[in-house]
């Protein structure tokens, strides 16, 4: 089939690549001109549904709805949030006390897409930075206690998680700030760390191995159906095609806003900082994660990385003084000496798109024609994969290996 992929992140070079593999006429359109130049960009690295990131699923694992509402999200509110936003935000707190059946949802996703992109890397001799286990950072009695409930539930879901002493944590990442208080830790050691945009250019260039075609800098501006999808750019005459996944995350919406396609999708903007590293030594040999601040800090190649964050109503520019110094003082404390601060650093501001439950839009849209691989959240990178051999799958009329009721994008009645 002649096939069309709106976007050129790391979701819609998968789904570029599985459809080349199956065969297809595939022809990606992308607005900037190089993949993964936006939320694709500077990512934290995480491959993991584990650590239950509570921008995710906020109420993990709140037995009372009361407590749940209350919890403070983490997210802060920029000074142009909308009305839409906010009730995004409150829907969402709502809809996380559903959050056992989404997160087996997730994690099942996640799982699925490490397997995938372990034999597409195999297969297509990919290179890319990457590592494994990383560690969730908890600094007081009351961290750890209030953490039991959500390493029970994993348990459950056989992931594989182990409380560490602090010594213990200390033998993995030997560079951990001996200032820095700490109580315990939870290893996963099958989680991964892996460079998203490096990963991107390199199954971009198989991709194009396999034939597909690549347009960069071309916008694409509108999507009309006659009866085939006849993708409209900003700068080439009008193509038509017999299936159209859109990618586009952050630019999704203007191309859906209308009619059975509207989707009700949030952005929610994060930070990351890279370094050069100074001293190996110094250096973290995989990542963690600060429980209390939510901060993560990766190794990838001969850069560490802080990330974290989440604001509403952000612009891809401002940047808050708090924000980015937040991710200084962790490099810091977490890893003294390990960043070369004399070079230039990059600060870097990206944005996850959100549906209202945290899942993502995975899956025939409700126009003929239409396939939607977008809203992962958080959790992209991670899910990049899987999403898009499941995607190829459905388009092919195939079974699908893992259950995809929960991520079916007409989920959204609108
Ligand atoms: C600071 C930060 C840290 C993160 N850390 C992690 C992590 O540790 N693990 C994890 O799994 N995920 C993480 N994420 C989330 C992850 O980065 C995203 O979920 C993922 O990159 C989304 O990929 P995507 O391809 O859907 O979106 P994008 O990378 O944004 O790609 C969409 C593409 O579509 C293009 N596009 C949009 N509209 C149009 C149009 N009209 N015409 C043509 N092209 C268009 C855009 O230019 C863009 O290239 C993080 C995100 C941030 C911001």
């Amino acid at each position: 089939m002649k096939i069309a992929v709106i976007g050129a992140g790391i979701v819609g070079i998968c789904t570029a690549y599985e459809l080349a593999l199956d065969g297809h006429a595939v022809s990606v359109f992308e607005r900037h001109a190089a993949v993964a130049e936006e939320a694709s960009f500077a990512c934290a690295g995480h491959q993991s549904a584990s650590l239950a990131h509570p921008l995710a699923f906020p109420a993990w694992p709140q037995a009372s709805r009361l407590r749940a509402l209350l919890q403070p999200s983490g997210i802060a509110l920029g000074r142009g949030t909308t009305l839409a936003e906010l009730r995004w935000l409150g829907g969402w707190k709502m809809r996380s006390l559903g959050f056992v059946e989404r997160f087996s949802a997730a994690q099942k996703l996640v799982a699925y897409s490490l397997e995938r992109q372990q034999a597409l890397a195999t297969q297509a001799s990919l290179a890319f930075e990457q590592a494994q286990g990383p560690l969730l950072l908890l600094r007081s009695e009351a961290a750890l206690q209030a953490y039991q409930p959500t390493l029970a539930a994993l348990a459950e879901l056989g992931v594989v998680a182990k409380v560490l002493s602090p010594e213990e944590a200390r033998k993995l990442e030997p560079a951990l700030g001996a200032e820095l208080a700490l109580h315990a830790a939870v290893c996963f050691p099958n989680d991964g760390i892996g460079n998203c945009r490096q990963f991107a250019h390199a199954l971009k260039d198989r991709a194009v191995d396999l034939g597909v075609a690549f347009h960069f800098a071309t916008p694409v501006t509108a999507l009309s159906h006659n009866p085939h999808t006849t993708v409209h750019t900003a700068n080439q005459a009008p193509q038509s095609f017999e299936q159209v996944v859109v990618c586009a995350a952050g630019g999704a919406a203007a191309l859906l806003a209308q009619g059975a396609n509207a989707v009700p999708l949030t952005r929610v903007w994060s930070y990351s900082l890279s370094a050069q590293i100074r001293e190996p030594l110094n250096a973290p040999r995989s990542a963690v994660i600060d429980g209390h601040s939510q901060l993560g800090i990766s190794r990838l190649g001969a850069r560490i990385r802080v990330s974290g964050g989440a604001e509403l109503g952000g612009t891809p520019h401002g940047r808050p003084e708090a924000s980015t110094r937040a991710l200084y003082l962790a490099l810091q404390s977490h890893f003294p000496g390990a960043a070369d601060f004399s070079r230039s650093m990059q600060l870097w501001k990206g944005a996850s798109l959100f549906s209202p439950d945290a899942l993502p839009l995975l899956g025939k849209s409700a126009q003929p024609g239409i396939w939607l691989n977008l809203g992962h959240g958080h959790s992209g990178w991670s899910m990049a994969c899987g999403a898009a051999r499941l995607l190829a799958n459905q388009i092919a009329g195939r079974p699908s290996d893992v259950d995809a009721t929960l991520v079916q994008p007409t989920r959204f009645k609108t």
